[in-house]
């Protein structure tokens, strides 16, 4: 059996109970070297074989993970994050079924979650966004033209874009053409929730130069939109007193006022 496994932002005690359980009873743990934090490894059992597929290859690791099954170890392949966010496990998914290897997935805390977390954000506001656009700048994985930055900045929703931290003078570029004003708020979140995170906010104008100045060229997450910065907006109506739900019933607007 081989778990995919979500190793959550960074924070070692970022990861579900089951996660936790799955790692203490692996016999064999792949874990992505690049992004997950080593401490997790401190979970394992003292006979567990450790890689980091940091340097290895697709095929190297299903390699592992056959080898591992047919001895009946339980495999588990940890991933940043959720796994199902940019985790490459579909083709890791696709590759188990053709040799009818089982596998199960635990997920995890994304570090989209984790960054709205330091940076004490709600990335859903009533009355300034109720969506939320997860997306990347294209690198050497081609991004469908349909989804192209300027499409999404179009909608001026809550935006998180992944692994572009190295193009960011190209993002602000694409995010104004599209239709964010230049000063929207924008957030780097490095490292969210590890020991050593640092984050800052600026605007979407000035992305490029707070990036330079604190030496961030990778592990970060591009947070856009007035969420960050949000001024006046609406309340919940789940907990306004003058609206009733299944659970609760409205209160008049006398009581409501005294
Ligand atoms: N599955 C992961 C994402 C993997 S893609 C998840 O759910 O978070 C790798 C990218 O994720 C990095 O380039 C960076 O943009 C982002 N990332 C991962 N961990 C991060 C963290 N702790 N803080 C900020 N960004 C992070």
């Amino acid at each position: 059996m081989v778990n995919f496994v979500g190793a959550g932002p960074g924070a070692k005690d970022l990861v579900t109970i089951r996660a936790y359980k799955l790692i203490s009873g692996a016999g064999v743990i792949i874990y992505a070297g690049s992004l997950v934090n080593p401490e997790l490894l401190e979970y394992a059992n003292n006979t567990c074989k450790i890689y980091n597929s940091a340097t290895m290859t697709l095929e190297e690791v299903i390699n592992i993970m056959a080898d591992a099954s047919q001895k009946g170890i339980e495999v588990v392949r940890l991933h940043t994050g959720d796994p199902c966010i940019y985790g490459a496990i579909k083709e890791q998914m696709d590759r188990l079924d053709s040799l009818g290897i089982p596998y199960a997935c635990c997920p995890g805390v994304s570090s989209f979650c984790g960054a709205a977390a330091s940076l004490g954000i709600e990335y859903t506001l009533p009355g300034i966004s109720q969506s939320v656009i997860i997306t990347r700048m294209e690198g050497r994985t081609p991004v469908p033209a349909k989804e192209s930055i300027e499409s999404f900045a179009a909608h001026n929703a809550t935006m998180v874009l992944f692994l572009s931290t190295g193009m960011l003078g190209e993002l602000s570029q694409k995010l104004i053409s599209g239709g964010y004003h230049k000063d929207t708020p924008a957030a780097i979140a490095y490292k969210a929730t590890w020991a050593d995170e640092e984050k800052y906010i600026c605007t979407i104008d000035t992305l490029e130069v707070t990036a330079q100045k604190h030496n961030i060229t990778r592990t970060a997450l591009i947070i856009v939109g007035n969420v960050l910065n949000p001024g006046i907006y609406s309340r919940s109506e789940l907990y306004n007193p003058c609206f009733g739900t299944g659970y609760r019933e409205a209160l008049t607007p006398e009581i409501e006022n005294s």
